[in-house]
Protein backbone atom coordinates (compact mmCIF):
# COMPACT_ATOMS: atom_id res chain seq x y z
CA UNK A 1 0.00 0.00 0.00
CA UNK A 2 1.39 3.44 -0.71
CA UNK A 3 1.12 6.25 1.40
CA UNK A 4 -1.84 8.12 1.54
CA UNK A 5 0.10 11.96 2.08
CA UNK A 6 2.79 13.35 0.23
CA UNK A 7 4.16 16.42 0.69
CA UNK A 8 4.64 18.45 -2.66
CA UNK A 9 7.45 20.81 -4.07
CA UNK A 10 6.13 23.05 -6.43
CA UNK A 11 7.02 26.05 -8.79
CA UNK A 12 5.94 29.51 -9.99
CA UNK A 13 5.76 31.28 -13.36
CA UNK A 14 6.75 34.43 -13.86
CA UNK A 15 4.30 36.40 -16.39
CA UNK A 16 5.10 39.96 -16.41
CA UNK A 17 1.84 41.09 -14.57
CA UNK A 18 3.16 39.15 -10.70
CA UNK A 19 4.44 41.33 -7.98
CA UNK A 20 8.64 41.44 -7.99
CA UNK A 21 10.86 39.04 -5.79
CA UNK A 22 9.89 38.66 -1.96
CA UNK A 23 6.57 41.02 -2.30
CA UNK A 24 5.63 37.81 -4.15
CA UNK A 25 3.26 35.73 -1.94
CA UNK A 26 3.46 32.85 -4.87
CA UNK A 27 7.55 33.39 -4.71
CA UNK A 28 7.69 33.44 -0.85
CA UNK A 29 5.70 30.14 -0.59
CA UNK A 30 7.56 28.47 -2.89
CA UNK A 31 10.57 29.32 -1.15
CA UNK A 32 9.10 28.03 2.27
CA UNK A 33 9.73 24.23 1.04
CA UNK A 34 12.04 22.76 3.30
CA UNK A 35 15.45 21.37 1.37
CA UNK A 36 13.84 23.55 -2.06
CA UNK A 37 15.79 25.20 -4.47
CA UNK A 38 13.65 27.16 -5.44
CA UNK A 39 15.64 30.38 -4.93
CA UNK A 40 13.81 34.03 -5.37
CA UNK A 41 15.34 35.89 -7.68
CA UNK A 42 14.82 40.00 -6.56
CA UNK A 43 14.85 41.06 -10.18
CA UNK A 44 12.07 38.83 -11.16
CA UNK A 45 8.43 38.69 -11.16
CA UNK A 46 6.75 35.97 -9.67
CA UNK A 47 3.01 35.31 -10.80
CA UNK A 48 1.47 32.02 -10.09
CA UNK A 49 2.28 29.27 -8.20
CA UNK A 50 1.01 25.80 -9.11
CA UNK A 51 0.06 22.90 -6.99
CA UNK A 52 -0.71 19.80 -9.08
CA UNK A 53 -0.01 17.71 -12.07
CA UNK A 54 -0.58 19.97 -14.57
CA UNK A 55 2.22 18.94 -16.73
CA UNK A 56 3.72 22.73 -17.58
CA UNK A 57 4.62 23.65 -14.28
CA UNK A 58 3.85 19.98 -12.20
CA UNK A 59 4.47 19.29 -8.69
CA UNK A 60 7.03 16.79 -6.79
CA UNK A 61 7.02 14.16 -4.25
CA UNK A 62 9.67 16.45 -2.13
CA UNK A 63 11.16 13.15 -0.50
CA UNK A 64 11.53 11.35 -3.60
CA UNK A 65 11.46 13.89 -6.13
CA UNK A 66 9.09 11.72 -8.23
CA UNK A 67 6.38 14.08 -10.37
CA UNK A 68 2.79 13.65 -8.41
CA UNK A 69 1.16 12.43 -11.52
CA UNK A 70 3.47 9.39 -11.53
CA UNK A 71 2.74 8.56 -7.88
CA UNK A 72 -1.27 9.30 -7.97
CA UNK A 73 -0.89 6.80 -11.31
CA UNK A 74 0.61 3.79 -10.18
CA UNK A 75 -1.34 3.99 -6.85
CA UNK A 76 -4.86 5.60 -8.95
CA UNK A 77 -7.09 3.39 -6.94
CA UNK A 78 -6.10 4.15 -3.61
CA UNK A 79 -5.34 7.33 -3.89
CA UNK A 80 -8.01 8.69 -6.41
CA UNK A 81 -10.82 6.32 -5.39
CA UNK A 82 -12.91 4.31 -7.57
CA UNK A 83 -15.95 6.68 -7.96
CA UNK A 84 -13.35 9.64 -8.81
CA UNK A 85 -11.50 7.37 -11.58
CA UNK A 86 -15.58 6.24 -12.70
CA UNK A 87 -16.09 10.21 -13.43
CA UNK A 88 -13.55 11.38 -15.08
CA UNK A 89 -12.05 8.59 -17.20
CA UNK A 90 -8.57 8.78 -15.78
CA UNK A 91 -6.24 9.37 -12.79
CA UNK A 92 -5.21 12.78 -14.02
CA UNK A 93 -6.03 15.09 -10.96
CA UNK A 94 -9.02 16.87 -12.23
CA UNK A 95 -8.23 20.32 -11.01
CA UNK A 96 -5.64 22.98 -10.67
CA UNK A 97 -4.91 25.30 -7.36
CA UNK A 98 -2.47 28.29 -7.78
CA UNK A 99 -1.17 31.26 -5.87
CA UNK A 100 -1.57 34.33 -7.61
CA UNK A 101 0.18 37.50 -6.88
CA UNK A 102 -1.25 40.39 -9.06
CA UNK A 103 0.84 43.58 -9.54
CA UNK A 104 -1.04 44.34 -12.49
CA UNK A 105 -3.92 43.84 -14.62
CA UNK A 106 -4.14 40.38 -15.95
CA UNK A 107 -4.98 39.72 -19.92
CA UNK A 108 -8.71 40.86 -20.31
CA UNK A 109 -9.86 36.84 -20.46
CA UNK A 110 -11.96 33.85 -20.92
CA UNK A 111 -11.53 30.45 -20.67
CA UNK A 112 -13.87 28.47 -23.74
CA UNK A 113 -16.55 26.03 -22.88
CA UNK A 114 -15.66 22.57 -23.39
CA UNK A 115 -17.12 22.60 -26.85
CA UNK A 116 -14.58 25.49 -28.20
CA UNK A 117 -11.94 23.90 -26.10
CA UNK A 118 -12.08 20.62 -27.93
CA UNK A 119 -11.90 22.07 -31.67
CA UNK A 120 -9.36 24.62 -30.51
CA UNK A 121 -7.12 21.79 -29.05
CA UNK A 122 -7.71 19.42 -31.83
CA UNK A 123 -6.96 22.86 -34.82
CA UNK A 124 -4.25 24.03 -32.90
CA UNK A 125 -2.54 21.94 -29.56
CA UNK A 126 0.75 23.96 -28.70
CA UNK A 127 -1.64 26.96 -28.20
CA UNK A 128 -4.60 24.89 -26.64
CA UNK A 129 -3.16 22.58 -24.77
CA UNK A 130 -6.17 20.11 -22.98
CA UNK A 131 -9.80 19.78 -24.73
CA UNK A 132 -11.37 20.71 -21.13
CA UNK A 133 -13.47 23.81 -19.80
CA UNK A 134 -11.66 25.68 -16.96
CA UNK A 135 -14.59 27.37 -14.94
CA UNK A 136 -12.53 28.84 -11.74
CA UNK A 137 -13.26 30.43 -8.33
CA UNK A 138 -10.77 32.99 -7.01
CA UNK A 139 -10.60 33.53 -3.26
CA UNK A 140 -8.99 36.28 -1.42
CA UNK A 141 -6.31 36.36 0.36
CA UNK A 142 -6.30 40.26 1.23
CA UNK A 143 -7.50 43.12 -0.39
CA UNK A 144 -8.29 41.68 -4.31
CA UNK A 145 -9.56 43.95 -7.27
CA UNK A 146 -11.13 42.29 -9.65
CA UNK A 147 -13.28 42.69 -13.18
CA UNK A 148 -15.63 39.90 -13.37
CA UNK A 149 -18.81 39.46 -15.41
CA UNK A 150 -20.76 42.15 -16.53
CA UNK A 151 -22.72 45.10 -15.03
CA UNK A 152 -26.56 45.38 -15.33
CA UNK A 153 -27.31 46.47 -18.69
CA UNK A 154 -29.07 49.57 -17.32
CA UNK A 155 -25.90 50.65 -15.92
CA UNK A 156 -24.10 49.81 -18.94
CA UNK A 157 -26.43 52.11 -20.71
CA UNK A 158 -26.21 54.87 -19.00
CA UNK A 159 -22.39 55.51 -19.12
CA UNK A 160 -22.89 54.58 -23.23
CA UNK A 161 -24.80 57.87 -23.37
CA UNK A 162 -21.67 59.78 -22.47
CA UNK A 163 -20.79 61.46 -25.45
CA UNK A 164 -17.43 59.93 -25.91
CA UNK A 165 -18.93 56.57 -25.90
CA UNK A 166 -21.74 56.64 -28.01
CA UNK A 167 -20.00 55.63 -31.16
CA UNK A 168 -19.99 52.27 -29.86
CA UNK A 169 -23.77 51.89 -29.85
CA UNK A 170 -25.17 49.65 -32.64
CA UNK A 171 -25.87 51.70 -35.20
CA UNK A 172 -29.36 50.02 -36.19
CA UNK A 173 -30.71 50.87 -32.82
CA UNK A 174 -32.97 48.59 -31.80
CA UNK A 175 -36.18 49.26 -29.01
CA UNK A 176 -34.32 48.19 -25.82
CA UNK A 177 -30.88 47.67 -25.00
CA UNK A 178 -29.89 43.84 -24.87
CA UNK A 179 -27.26 41.32 -24.44
CA UNK A 180 -26.92 41.14 -27.74
CA UNK A 181 -26.33 45.10 -28.07
CA UNK A 182 -23.74 44.47 -25.51
CA UNK A 183 -22.40 41.62 -27.45
CA UNK A 184 -22.41 44.25 -30.57
CA UNK A 185 -20.87 47.43 -27.90
CA UNK A 186 -17.95 44.78 -26.38
CA UNK A 187 -16.71 43.61 -30.01
CA UNK A 188 -16.74 47.28 -31.47
CA UNK A 189 -14.97 48.30 -28.30
CA UNK A 190 -12.34 45.69 -28.94
CA UNK A 191 -12.04 46.42 -32.42
CA UNK A 192 -11.41 50.30 -32.15
CA UNK A 193 -8.02 50.87 -33.23
CA UNK A 194 -5.32 52.52 -31.26
CA UNK A 195 -6.47 56.44 -32.07
CA UNK A 196 -9.77 55.58 -31.17
CA UNK A 197 -9.06 53.96 -27.84
CA UNK A 198 -6.76 56.56 -26.66
CA UNK A 199 -8.85 59.56 -28.08
CA UNK A 200 -12.27 57.95 -26.04
CA UNK A 201 -10.14 57.51 -22.52
CA UNK A 202 -9.11 61.14 -23.22
CA UNK A 203 -12.27 62.39 -23.66
CA UNK A 204 -13.92 60.44 -20.69
CA UNK A 205 -10.92 61.64 -18.42
CA UNK A 206 -12.08 65.45 -19.40
CA UNK A 207 -15.60 64.68 -18.15
CA UNK A 208 -16.52 65.63 -14.54
CA UNK A 209 -17.09 62.95 -11.90
CA UNK A 210 -20.85 63.01 -11.36
CA UNK A 211 -21.25 62.15 -15.56
CA UNK A 212 -20.07 58.84 -14.10
CA UNK A 213 -23.20 58.22 -11.46
CA UNK A 214 -22.42 55.51 -9.20
CA UNK A 215 -19.10 54.66 -11.21
CA UNK A 216 -17.00 57.23 -10.15
CA UNK A 217 -13.98 54.75 -9.63
CA UNK A 218 -13.50 54.74 -13.80
CA UNK A 219 -11.88 58.25 -13.21
CA UNK A 220 -9.63 56.49 -10.80
CA UNK A 221 -8.90 53.53 -12.59
CA UNK A 222 -8.64 54.89 -16.02
CA UNK A 223 -5.11 56.67 -15.51
CA UNK A 224 -4.01 53.69 -13.26
CA UNK A 225 -4.61 51.02 -16.14
CA UNK A 226 -3.99 53.62 -18.51
CA UNK A 227 -0.07 53.22 -17.10
CA UNK A 228 -0.39 49.95 -16.29
CA UNK A 229 -0.35 49.39 -20.16
CA UNK A 230 -1.37 51.91 -22.72
CA UNK A 231 -3.88 54.21 -23.06
CA UNK A 232 -4.93 52.45 -26.60
CA UNK A 233 -5.47 49.35 -24.90
CA UNK A 234 -8.99 48.04 -25.87
CA UNK A 235 -9.37 46.49 -22.75
CA UNK A 236 -9.54 49.91 -20.65
CA UNK A 237 -12.17 50.30 -22.30
CA UNK A 238 -14.45 46.77 -21.99
CA UNK A 239 -13.27 46.29 -18.42
CA UNK A 240 -14.28 50.39 -17.27
CA UNK A 241 -17.60 50.42 -19.11
CA UNK A 242 -19.15 47.07 -20.06
CA UNK A 243 -17.81 45.05 -16.33
CA UNK A 244 -18.47 44.69 -12.66
CA UNK A 245 -15.88 45.95 -10.88
CA UNK A 246 -15.00 44.33 -7.15
CA UNK A 247 -13.12 45.05 -4.46
CA UNK A 248 -12.98 41.89 -2.33
CA UNK A 249 -11.89 41.56 1.16
CA UNK A 250 -9.70 38.38 3.28
CA UNK A 251 -12.19 35.23 2.49
CA UNK A 252 -14.42 37.02 0.02
CA UNK A 253 -14.91 34.52 -3.10
CA UNK A 254 -15.57 35.35 -6.67
CA UNK A 255 -16.62 32.09 -9.59
CA UNK A 256 -16.63 32.60 -13.25
CA UNK A 257 -18.31 30.16 -15.22
CA UNK A 258 -16.93 28.91 -18.66
CA UNK A 259 -16.92 31.49 -20.80
CA UNK A 260 -17.02 34.52 -18.94
CA UNK A 261 -15.22 37.51 -19.17
CA UNK A 262 -12.79 38.37 -16.31
CA UNK A 263 -9.18 40.44 -15.53
CA UNK A 264 -8.08 40.25 -12.11
CA UNK A 265 -6.41 43.96 -11.08
CA UNK A 266 -4.43 43.42 -7.92
CA UNK A 267 -4.07 41.50 -4.45
CA UNK A 268 -2.97 37.92 -3.51
CA UNK A 269 -5.50 35.21 -4.18
CA UNK A 270 -6.30 31.01 -3.99
CA UNK A 271 -7.42 30.16 -7.32
CA UNK A 272 -8.55 26.94 -8.05
CA UNK A 273 -10.02 25.54 -11.67
CA UNK A 274 -10.39 22.50 -13.94
CA UNK A 275 -7.87 20.66 -14.96
CA UNK A 276 -7.18 23.04 -18.31
CA UNK A 277 -4.34 25.79 -19.58
CA UNK A 278 -6.74 27.52 -22.47
CA UNK A 279 -7.45 31.09 -22.34
CA UNK A 280 -8.30 33.82 -24.78
CA UNK A 281 -7.32 37.37 -24.44
CA UNK A 282 -8.34 40.20 -25.89
CA UNK A 283 -6.79 43.18 -24.23
CA UNK A 284 -4.21 44.08 -21.08
CA UNK A 285 -1.87 42.42 -23.38
CA UNK A 286 0.24 43.36 -26.42
CA UNK A 287 -1.87 43.24 -29.76
CA UNK A 288 0.50 40.30 -31.08
CA UNK A 289 -0.64 38.10 -27.98
CA UNK A 290 -4.45 38.81 -28.49
CA UNK A 291 -6.70 36.09 -29.85
CA UNK A 292 -9.38 36.57 -32.08
CA UNK A 293 -11.95 39.16 -31.27
CA UNK A 294 -14.76 37.08 -33.33
CA UNK A 295 -14.61 34.26 -31.57
CA UNK A 296 -13.98 35.93 -28.08
CA UNK A 297 -17.16 37.98 -28.69
CA UNK A 298 -19.06 34.68 -30.08
CA UNK A 299 -19.14 32.57 -26.84
CA UNK A 300 -19.41 35.64 -24.16
CA UNK A 301 -21.26 34.41 -21.57
CA UNK A 302 -23.65 36.99 -20.09
CA UNK A 303 -23.47 35.52 -16.03
CA UNK A 304 -22.63 36.87 -13.96
CA UNK A 305 -24.35 40.04 -14.78
CA UNK A 306 -23.89 41.92 -11.37
CA UNK A 307 -21.67 42.11 -8.45
CA UNK A 308 -23.65 39.75 -6.00
CA UNK A 309 -24.38 37.31 -8.83
CA UNK A 310 -20.16 37.08 -8.79
CA UNK A 311 -19.96 36.32 -5.62
CA UNK A 312 -19.33 32.66 -4.37
CA UNK A 313 -20.77 32.36 -0.69
CA UNK A 314 -19.15 30.14 1.32
CA UNK A 315 -20.93 27.59 3.53
CA UNK A 316 -20.07 25.13 6.78
CA UNK A 317 -18.27 22.40 6.04
CA UNK A 318 -19.96 19.18 6.45
CA UNK A 319 -17.16 17.39 7.11
CA UNK A 320 -15.88 19.34 9.72
CA UNK A 321 -16.10 18.34 13.49
CA UNK A 322 -15.44 22.24 14.84
CA UNK A 323 -18.11 24.67 14.62
CA UNK A 324 -17.08 27.59 11.55
CA UNK A 325 -13.40 26.83 11.97
CA UNK A 326 -13.83 25.36 7.97
CA UNK A 327 -16.37 27.01 4.87
CA UNK A 328 -16.75 25.04 1.91
CA UNK A 329 -16.65 27.34 -1.49
CA UNK A 330 -18.75 24.93 -3.63
CA UNK A 331 -19.15 26.35 -7.59
CA UNK A 332 -21.91 24.85 -9.24
CA UNK A 333 -19.62 22.62 -11.10
CA UNK A 334 -18.28 19.20 -10.73
CA UNK A 335 -14.44 18.92 -11.07
CA UNK A 336 -13.73 20.72 -7.83
CA UNK A 337 -14.82 22.81 -4.05
CA UNK A 338 -12.43 24.06 -1.97
CA UNK A 339 -12.69 24.24 1.81
CA UNK A 340 -10.63 27.23 3.92
CA UNK A 341 -9.82 26.30 7.62
CA UNK A 342 -8.70 28.77 9.66
CA UNK A 343 -7.48 27.88 13.68
CA UNK A 344 -6.22 29.93 16.33
CA UNK A 345 -3.09 28.70 18.50
CA UNK A 346 -4.43 25.56 20.44
CA UNK A 347 -7.67 24.53 18.55
CA UNK A 348 -7.90 21.66 16.46
CA UNK A 349 -10.10 20.97 13.78
CA UNK A 350 -10.67 17.08 12.64
CA UNK A 351 -12.06 16.89 8.71
CA UNK A 352 -13.70 13.17 8.58
CA UNK A 353 -12.90 10.80 5.18
CA UNK A 354 -13.22 13.32 1.43
CA UNK A 355 -13.81 10.92 -0.87
CA UNK A 356 -11.24 12.09 -3.43
CA UNK A 357 -7.86 13.18 -3.76
CA UNK A 358 -6.83 17.02 -2.20
CA UNK A 359 -4.23 19.40 -2.53
CA UNK A 360 -3.41 20.96 0.56
CA UNK A 361 -1.86 24.52 1.28
CA UNK A 362 -0.35 26.40 4.52
CA UNK A 363 -0.91 29.79 3.64
CA UNK A 364 0.02 31.17 7.19
CA UNK A 365 1.26 30.27 10.73
CA UNK A 366 1.98 26.73 11.81
CA UNK A 367 0.43 23.33 13.18
CA UNK A 368 0.70 19.76 13.01
CA UNK A 369 -1.65 17.53 10.70
CA UNK A 370 -2.28 14.09 11.62
CA UNK A 371 -3.16 11.02 9.17
CA UNK A 372 -3.76 8.16 11.29
CA UNK A 373 -0.64 7.05 12.96
CA UNK A 374 1.64 9.61 11.12
CA UNK A 375 2.04 13.22 12.02
CA UNK A 376 2.87 15.81 9.36
CA UNK A 377 4.51 19.43 10.45
CA UNK A 378 2.51 22.02 9.18
CA UNK A 379 4.35 25.76 8.26
CA UNK A 380 3.21 28.52 5.84
CA UNK A 381 4.52 27.31 2.49
CA UNK A 382 3.88 23.81 3.08
CA UNK A 383 1.77 21.92 0.46
CA UNK A 384 0.30 18.10 0.74
CA UNK A 385 -1.41 15.47 -1.71
CA UNK A 386 -4.12 14.02 0.40
CA UNK A 387 -5.39 10.79 -0.68
CA UNK A 388 -8.53 9.80 -0.96
CA UNK A 389 -10.54 8.21 2.15
CA UNK A 390 -8.31 9.35 5.05
CA UNK A 391 -9.31 11.33 8.18
CA UNK A 392 -6.76 14.82 8.75
CA UNK A 393 -7.00 16.59 11.83
CA UNK A 394 -5.10 19.37 12.36
CA UNK A 395 -3.66 21.62 15.72
CA UNK A 396 -2.39 25.08 15.65
CA UNK A 397 0.36 26.42 17.51
CA UNK A 398 0.26 29.64 15.82
CA UNK A 399 -2.62 31.59 13.80
CA UNK A 400 -3.39 29.02 10.87
CA UNK A 401 -4.79 29.44 7.56
CA UNK A 402 -5.13 26.49 5.18
CA UNK A 403 -6.77 25.31 2.13
CA UNK A 404 -7.55 22.21 0.39
CA UNK A 405 -9.18 21.90 -2.91
CA UNK A 406 -10.58 18.52 -3.36
CA UNK A 407 -13.08 16.47 -5.74
CA UNK A 408 -15.32 13.64 -4.63
ZN1 LIG B 1 -8.82 33.22 -15.81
Amino acid sequence: MAKSVYQLKCSCNNYPWGKTGSDSLAARLCAETPGTDFKIDESKDYAEMWMGTYPELPSYVLETGENLQDVIDANAEQLIGKAVLEKFGHSDLPFLPKVLSIAKALPLQLHPNKELAAKLHEKDPSNFTDPNHKPEIALALGPFEAFCGFKPLASIYRLLELEPLQQFLPKNKESSFTDKSLKAVVKAMLEASDEVVAKTNNSLQRLPIEAFGDDQYILDLLPRLSEQYDKSDNGTLVALITMNYMQLNKGDSIYIPADGIHAYLSGDIIECMARSNNVLNTGFCPRAERNSIDMFTSVLTFTPHNIEEALLKPEQFALSTSKGKTLLYAPPMSEFNMISTELVEGEKETIEKIAGPSILIVTQGKGEMKVGEESFTLAEGFVFFIGQGVETSFQASGHLQMFRAFVE
